[in-house]
């Protein structure tokens, strides 16, 4: 027994009882105009049991970690190992989780150790992550090779999380976002943001044909919807989903003057916050295309605010 097991114990509890997220309805004049509906389900409100939050370990990031974590302790692991870029926010979530939980955890970062005091990092190390830095060049060959066979047998001890959380258990965790957004409205469409595709796999999974999954791609390329669909395997529900890939503006963590101009703008009008890397994009996207005429008058959307507002800390980048 891990002498920190009564708090541990206290924890899971409360992780386990985590009320939903509430859904707020979004009133615009554009919207009237379209006679369209927008609700946003406020994953980045997710009232986690911690004294040190930082907004790391909330949003899509606790669903894709929940049942791992659980997997992990039921397994015996103390140590969690995973990988990111420099202010990824699995990362930071790992690192917050770690801390949470009482599990020792390394991240192996993409980038030189220039990195290391970066605002996200910093926090990392502070919930006592232990950091490892690999070349661009070496992370990009090992994410292409799906290779991590040399961090597996340096820490073979750990229960190894994916880059961005990515697995079958990140999925289960996702699924549940289908029951909580249909509990209360009956959208049309759920538009999220998607990096590797795992929250909307798992969302996918979880409408079962309820709805229809709208992912806008942070990245540049048209390689998501492949790898959606590697995702869901077989159990592939008919196809009630589709990937958007016009609203990366230039790619993955890449910003322009009309994306922040947006991002301040609906703070100030609405109090919503966003990130810059996802949630923003998603919005801007979504605004377009209901400007665009794209969605039928009537039309009802629940836009998932997937958290990732540490990732906020990169705006100020040197
Ligand atoms: C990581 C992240 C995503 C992407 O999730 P995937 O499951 O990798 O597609 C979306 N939004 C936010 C805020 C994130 O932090």
């Amino acid at each position: 027994m891990l002498p920190s097991a009564v708090i541990m114990d206290v924890s899971w509890e409360l992780l386990k009882n985590i009320a939903p997220s509430p859904l707020t309805a979004l009133t615009a004049a554009f919207l009237d105009q379209r006679d369209i509906k927008v609700w946003i389900k406020r994953d980045d409100l997710l009232e986690m049991p911690l004294e040190m939050d930082d907004h790391a370990f909330s949003g899509n990031k606790w669903r894709k970690l929940k049942y791992n974590l659980m997997a992990a302790r039921q397994q015996g692991f103390r140590q969690l190992l995973t990988f990111g870029g420099a202010y990824s926010n699995h990362l930071a979530a790992v690192a917050a989780a770690g801390r949470i939980f009482g599990f020792e955890t390394v991240g192996i970062v993409r980038g030189d150790e220039a990195a290391a005091f970066n605002p996200t990092l910093t926090f990392a190390r502070q919930c006592g992550m232990e950091l490892q830095f690999v070349s661009r060049e070496a992370y990009r060959h090992m994410r292409e090779d799906r290779n991590w066979e040399e961090w597996r047998r340096m820490y073979a001890q750990a229960y190894i999380l994916p880059e961005g959380g990515t697995n079958d258990l990140a999925l289960q965790g996702c699924a549940e976002l289908a029951d909580e957004s249909l509990a209360e409205i009956q959208p049309d469409y759920i538009a999220l943001s998607c990096g590797t595709g795992g929250t909307i796999a798992g969302l996918i999974k979880g409408l079962a044909g309820r709805s229809f999954a709208l992912g806008f791609s942070a990245l540049k390329g048209d390689f998501l919807s492949e790898e959606v669909t590697r995702l869901l395997g077989d159990q592939a529900p008919a196809r009630n989903w589709a990937i958007n890939a016009d609203y990366h503006f230039g790619g993955y963590a890449k910003v322009t003057p009309d994306l922040l101009d947006f991002m301040n703008d609906l703070n100030r009008r609405q109090g919503i916050l966003l990130d810059q890397v996802y949630t923003a994009k998603l919005f801007f996207g979504v605004f377009d295309l209901i400007r665009q005429g794209h969605f039928p008058s009537g039309s009802v959307i629940c836009i998932v605010h997937t958290g990732g507002l540490q990732g906020r800390k990169g705006l100020f980048r040197s």
